[in-house]
């Protein structure tokens, strides 16, 4: 498998081929309440505690649409630079399922409340524009559970009614690592707007993942297949890889690929066929009688424009400019609000003569190894932004050294420590006073005579011996610029 490279390609036989991908990935809209009804969207409740008459479907209950939903779509639409339909239309989208008691899932087919936008990828090779084709407003289906009654499936319709946007693609994604990079910059944006909180554990974000294949340099886009309701990134990534062999697979034995629905099966790591790929005309879309077009007007929208926050694009240019960042270190401290704000606390609290390169550093370093390991979002950091700046402050005055600064950051993080506290308690000062150093030198040189004068006769490489000897008869205190400067000028 391939699938980090940043250009992936699949080559058989001389041939090489070409991965197109698009995404139609559907984010649970954060709101209190359903799109057509009261209900909570609480998650983790007790089966069908969640339900009411709307979401069950029972005759002659009509759905009123929820205005905080539709403001929730919009700003994500204005998230991804898109067109804002001022008039929409709900329609019916037919089926059957047990997990859907209305017959139908209340969608926008021809006339979405979004049209078309652009989302940045941040690769390491620049930036990339993935092109968005429309955002729509859809209500999500009940959930069918298959594996706690032998004998029966059971069905939960808490989900029933709650409000997803369907986010689509253009076939501009080319390798699976731009498909990980372009979830994420989406989850980015959506979790800056407040719009969605991009939990994929708990299904508020999902995508179907739309695949072909072509000969590498062509233009004309090969058939697609669509593999359903893939929940996380590793998955999507997995199913492409796989998916993608398949259909050139075919191609080389001379047969042709069917358009259909596949299912990735995260056991067997393939993916399988559901079912025949079905058409818009299968489903009978008509405009739901039940509601009335949705219209918006511009001052609808301006107002929303003014609640949207500085968002990861023009944050990343601003911490450049600002702060001189390189776009990589931009890129990763951007990426998560949270993070952001983070690193402008620790900004802020070092007041003057701040050294940002290390603060970046620490954050990037250090903190982020600490989050990972102990699996804690940076909002639940064990050290606050106020005590990491301090901390990147001792260092750079000299106070003490980068060493043991990392003593101390292990330290701080038994309930937020005051780095300068512990400092004094453990007196872990940095030893800077040249008289006391260059006395432990002279012990030091003393003691080791044959050292020395081996020194001095070219075995350059003792000298990193006279390093360490300063730095552990003085329990890593000693300022190691001095002790360097120092060292060369009596060795
Ligand atoms: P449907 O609902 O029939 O799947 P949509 O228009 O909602 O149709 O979604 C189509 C998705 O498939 C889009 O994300 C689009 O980018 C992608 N797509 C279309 N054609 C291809 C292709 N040849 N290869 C890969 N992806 C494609
Ligand atoms: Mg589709």
């Amino acid at each position: 498998m391939t699938i980090d490279k940043s250009e992936y390609l699949i080559k058989r036989h001389n041939k090489v081929y070409e991965v197109v991908i698009g995404l139609e990935v559907h984010a649970q809209v954060t709101s209190n309440s359903k799109l057509f009804s009261s209900s909570s969207t609480k998650f983790g409740a007790e089966p069908n505690t969640q339900v009411s008459l709307v979401d069950a479907a029972f005759p002659g209950m009509l759905p009123v649409i929820n205005e905080f939903c539709v403001k929730q779509a919009i700003k994500t639409g204005i998230g991804l630079r898109a067109q804002i339909n001022k008039r929409s239309v709900f329609d019916r989208k037919n089926y059957f399922y047990a997990d859907l008691p209305q017959g139908y899932q209340i969608s926008q087919f021809k006339y979405p409340i979004v049209g078309e936008g652009t989302v940045i990828l941040d690769m390491q090779d620049g930036q990339k524009e993935v092109g968005i084709e429309r955002l729509h407003l859809e209500q999500d289906a009940g959930k069918s559970i298959h594996d706690m009654d032998p004998q029966n499936t059971l069905v939960d319709l808490n989900r029933s009614g709650v409000a997803l946007m369907e986010i689509v693609s253009k076939p501009d994604l080319r390798t699976p690592n731009e498909v990980s990079v372009y979830i994420k910059k989406l989850r980015s944006i959506m979790r800056y707007l407040g719009t969605c909180d991009g939990n994929m554990q708990e299904g508020s974000l999902r995508a179907d993942v739309n695949v072909s294949v072509r000969l590498k340099d062509t233009k004309k886009l090969g058939t697609r297949c669509e593999i359903k309701n893939v929940n996380s990134i590793k998955f999507m990534q997995m199913a492409i890889d796989y998916e993608a062999n398949r259909q050139v697979d075919l191609i080389e034995e001379g047969k042709s690929i069917d358009q259909e629905t596949r299912l990735f099966d995260t056991k067997k790591n393939e993916t399988r066929s559901m079912r025949s790929k079905e058409d818009a005309h299968d489903y009978r879309y008509f405009p739901d009688p039940d509601l009335l077009p949705l219209e918006v007007n511009d001052e609808f929208i301006n107002e929303l424009k003014l609640t949207i926050p500085e968002l990861p694009d023009d944050k990343k240019k601003r911490f450049i400019e600002e702060f001189k960042l390189t776009p990589y270190e931009a890129t990763i401290l951007v990426s998560d609000i949270e993070t952001s704000k983070y690193f402008e606390e620790v900004i802020a609290k070092m007041g003057k003569n701040q050294d940002i390169k290390l603060a970046v550093n620490w954050i990037t370093g250090e903190l982020f190894a600490v989050l990972n390991n102990k699996n804690l979002e940076i909002s639940q950091s064990p050290i606050s932004a106020k005590n990491l700046a301090k901390l990147v402050n001792l260092i750079k005055n000299g106070t003490i050294s980068g060493k043991i600064g990392k003593t101390i950051f292990e330290l701080m993080m038994d309930g937020d420590k005051d780095p300068q506290i512990i400092v004094e308690e453990k007196g872990l000062k940095q030893e800077s006073d040249p008289k006391a150093l260059e006395a432990l030198i002279d012990k030091i040189i003393n003691e080791n005579q044959e050292k020395a004068i081996e020194y001095k006769n070219g075995k350059e490489k003792l000298f990193g011996f006279f390093v360490g000897q300063a730095m552990k008869i003085s329990g890593g205190k000693a300022n190691p610029q001095l002790i360097n400067e120092i060292l060369k000028k009596k060795l």
